[in-house]
């Protein structure tokens, strides 16, 4: 059975590339499962989704911990614990990376005990509003990794999931797809089966055994106002939108309404501010600026001197 997930962040089309990915081991004629992990309004957020694939009945359920492939659509996930890209990564274990870096670079950084493959990452686009379909690029790699999906099954899996998107969606995600499918071709087949997870020796974690209590106290909520603010969700944040007050007209209704995270403010001056620690970088309030003055920057580049933005 072949165990795949996926990582990425809310946005870049993960849910739909797990989603092709089950479609195509479908066409091909294998029993198949696949599930995405994620909350509510997650544009930027760690996320996950999973696939198995087997000549047989699947009677796994619940999320991947022994991975046969994993795929990292960003690579500035992977110090971040909590996206666990690593979990359960084992000598069998195949990670894909789209990434400018050298695959030995990352087997070492991260001592992974399997292969590391390098998926190189698009360039750096003019707009950053302009999607990268990301995920069909991953889909299309790991398609190839897996070795027994055909590039008809891969045409024919993105034709049947994203109908609904129209003709230049579909045209956008087919050429990434299947060019990422030609550039794994020195790679085809380097993903093995692992075992399926029996349910004979299971034993239950070291889990502590909670008393049945009023229910108050065993399923209590949380009633304070306001908990939300230590949550950082500005660690998301791969873009970071730098608002340019000398083409600032202070309409701030504009973008500060817009932002889903409360993460805009006026300053005494009328400008709007935006809460770093907060901002988890969607970049809706540079969308509905009219007057062009929320530039998006990478992040990594922010503080460097290497991105324009900010005040001039
Ligand atoms: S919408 Fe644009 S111009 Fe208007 S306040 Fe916001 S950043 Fe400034
Ligand atoms: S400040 Fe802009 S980029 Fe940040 S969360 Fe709000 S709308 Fe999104």
């Amino acid at each position: 059975m072949y165990h795949i997930r996926f990582h990425g962040r809310g946005g870049q089309g993960i849910k739909s590339a797990g989603r092709i990915l089950g479609t195509a081991f479908f066409h091909e004629g294998f029993e198949v499962q696949d599930a995405p992990r994620y909350g509510a309004e997650r544009r930027g957020a760690p996320i996950f989704a999973y696939v198995r694939a087997a000549r047989k009945p699947i009677n796994e359920r619940g999320v991947i911990t022994e991975p046969d492939l994993i795929i990292v659509a960003d690579d500035s996930l992977m110090p971040i614990p909590a996206a666990g890209v690593l979990l359960g990564a084992h000598e069998q274990s195949v990670l894909l990376i789209n990434t400018t870096e050298q695959a030995s670079t990352w087997k070492e950084r991260l001592r992974f005990p399997g292969t590391v493959i390098a998926l190189p990452a698009a360039e750096e686009g003019k707009d950053r509003a302009e999607l990268q379909y990301t995920g069909a690029v991953c889909t299309g790699a790991a398609a190839r990794l897996a070795g027994v999906i055909t590039r008809s099954a891969l045409k024919q899996a993105i034709l049947d999931e994203l109908a609904p998107l129209g003709d230049r969606v579909i045209e956008r995600n087919l050429a990434n797809a299947l060019d990422a499918y030609e550039r794994m071709a020195e790679h085809a087949g380097c993903v093995t089966e692992g075992q399926g997870v029996p349910a004979d020796p299971y034993h239950p974690p070291e889990w502590v055994e909670v008393p049945f209590e009023d229910a108050r106290v065993s399923a209590p909520a949380i009633h304070a106002a306001a908990t939300s603010v230590e949550v950082k969700t500005g660690l998301w944040r791969t873009l970071r939108p730098v608002i340019d007050h000398g083409r600032c007209k202070r309409c701030w209704w504009m973008c500060t309404t817009f932002c889903p995270d409360s993460a805009m403010s006026i300053d005494a001056e009328g400008y709007p501010e935006i809460d770093y620690d907060h901002c988890k970088g969607c970049l809706i309030c540079s969308a509905q600026c009219h007057n062009h003055a929320i530039e998006a920057i990478p992040e990594h580049l922010a503080g460097t001197g290497k991105a324009g933005g900010g005040r001039p």
